[in-house]
């Protein structure tokens, strides 16, 4: 079902060594000198740095320049500059690093975030071992930072129905496409994906990314309603990395604490104490 993903360089910074700045991402932001990274680009809505403690080589963070927590916090014309980022982002890693496959990750809450300034996560995956060289990678990415710039092309594709979730029993709503998931990693594990059909983030437009993203949040805060998290995962998979498919999806996870058993770590299997129809009856009201 999932596989480990083993980052070692995680560990210093998961050992502690963290510099003494209420929001690190706001100090990166005003160049404090107390803080370092490895910037790639920034304007004056957001800015896009290399994840000095990386899951894979490559891993970058976008971030919106202002300090916000939650995704609703931002204006529309906040997100839209975000996500027209991220899907920057994503070309800018795909061009540079060739990954089989990635990851789009939004921690929240309590759910794996350290940093409570909000950011996307691009983290790369590799069918063989690459090395990570930070200082060459930074270099490689600066040479490609003329993906942030506006006019590039973006991949487009004529849009085309599908009967790709036409199986799912638990439905929302058709457009965009909401359903509980039927292999749920947590009780109301809810996915979102365009109506239309489509693989990579880039083909949306960014009006289209908007779109999708507000329902996700509609889907979080519903969540949130219901089930009273510690926090929540939003993630896409795409590409050769586990769970991905072929039609654009984005999963928003409801984390609980504590949930970690022997199941889980053992077995590799989640033991999900709900059923789709009690999730589903608990949802429904707030998501139709
Ligand atoms: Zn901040
Ligand atoms: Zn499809």
């Amino acid at each position: 079902m999932y596989d480990v993903l083993f980052a070692p360089s995680r560990g210093k910074y998961a050992g502690g060594e963290k510099p003494k700045v209420s929001c690190l991402f706001c100090a990166i932001r005003d160049h404090d000198p107390r803080v370092w990274t490895r910037e790639i680009y920034r304007d004056e809505g957001a800015l896009v740095i290399m994840n000095i403690f990386p899951y894979s080589p490559g891993h970058i963070q976008v971030l919106p320049s202002r300090h916000v927590e939650e995704p609703e916090e931002l204006s529309d014309d906040e997100f839209i500059h975000a996500l027209d980022f991220v899907q920057r982002g994503i070309l800018l890693v795909k061009k540079v690093m060739k990954p089989d496959g990635l990851h789009l990750g939004v921690n929240l809450g309590k759910a794996g975030a350290s940093i409570q300034h909000l950011h996307f996560q691009i983290v790369p995956r590799y069918k063989k071992a690459v090395e990570d060289d930070q200082e060459r990678i930074h270099k490689w990415y600066l040479k490609n930072t003329d993906v942030f710039k506006k006019g590039t092309l973006r991949k487009k594709k004529k849009t085309r129905s599908c009967r790709c979730f036409s199986q799912q029993r638990y439905v929302f709503k058709k457009d965009p496409f909401v359903y509980l998931s039927p292999n749920p990693y947590n009780r109301g594990h809810v996915v979102i994906s365009p109506a239309k059909h489509v693989t990579d983030i880039e083909e949306l437009s960014p009006q289209e990314f908007l779109d999708l993203f507000k329902e996700v949040t509609k889907v979080k805060k519903s969540i949130e309603r219901v089930y009273n998290p510690v926090g929540i995962n939003i993630g896409v998979n795409i590409g050769e990395v586990p769970n991905s498919s072929n039609h654009l999806q984005i999963h928003v996870v409801p984390r609980y604490d504590p949930e970690s058993g022997f199941m889980e770590v053992i077995g590799n299997t989640r033991v999900v104490v709900e059923s789709l129809d009690q999730s589903f009856g608990k949802l429904i009201r707030y998501l139709s």
